[in-house]
């Protein structure tokens, strides 16, 4: 029989116990004709073979400092996100001889489609403003994904319906950069801001989060 259910099963309490707030995984292969690499070309991570290991980490609003980008550095949120990889790499290798690797972050710089690969992985389905809507923290989250040497099934996880049906479009009407009109997400609009923010000013920058902490979906007091 074999041993990647228990061991995948490991890696995701694992990860959580890690410091990960959401853990899930899906093969590699399925990534290679997911919706974004169908509307967007081919993702840079070019692996497909065994399985993609999908973590998040609750975005406290509380907490905004976790967000702030600084120029070579990343956010503290991300570099938290890649000190859990390395630690889940070391315990793969220590505990079961498996190789595993850190996903970069960005498409173009050899990454995946993150959140492709969070629905896939069954956290979340993808809301209206663009973002993984997860039952546990809403579209509170943010993203990073390891690869393990070591095949795998599909997961089977319940279906998680939108939240957006029955929802009067916060994330829409209250977007400064008109990014989300219809109901389509403009990246252009919506990175537009951010640029403009790296480009202006040395030290840390801000991501706009407004249609992320507008959305009423799953939101803790
Ligand atoms: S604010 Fe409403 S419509 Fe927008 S993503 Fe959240 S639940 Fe969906
Ligand atoms: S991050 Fe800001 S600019 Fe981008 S879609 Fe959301 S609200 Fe609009």
């Amino acid at each position: 029989m074999s041993r990647a259910p228990q061991i995948l099963a490991d890696t995701l309490n694992k990860a959580l116990e890690l410091g990960a707030s959401v853990a899930g995984y899906v093969p590699a292969a399925a990534l290679k004709d997911c919706p974004s690499a169908r509307a967007a070309g081919p993702q840079g991570f070019s692996t497909f073979s065994g399985t993609i290991v999908v973590l998040g980490l609750y975005h406290d609003p509380q907490k905004p400092e976790m967000d702030l980008w600084e120029e070579g550095r990343s956010t503290p949120g991300n570099r938290m996100l890649r000190r859990i990889n390395r630690e889940l790499v070391a315990w793969l290798g220590e505990t079961h001889g498996i190789e595993a690797r850190d996903i970069p972050y960005q498409v173009d710089e050899g990454g995946i489609y993150l959140k492709d690969a969070a629905v896939l992985a069954g956290l979340g389905c993808i809301g209206r403003n663009n973002l993984v809507i997860t039952p546990e923290f809403g579209p509170r989250l943010r993203f990073r994904a390891l690869w393990v040497d070591m095949d795998s099934e599909p997961p089977v996880r319940p279906a998680i319906e939108s939240p957006c049906e029955t929802c009067d479009h916060p994330c829409e009407t209250q977007c400064p950069q008109h990014a989300l009109e219809g109901g389509r997400y403009s990246r252009t609009r919506c990175m537009s801001r951010m640029e403009a923010e790296k480009s202006g000013k040395k030290g840390t920058v801000s991501h706009c989060r407004v249609c992320e902490l507008a959305c009423p979906a799953y939101r803790r007091l």
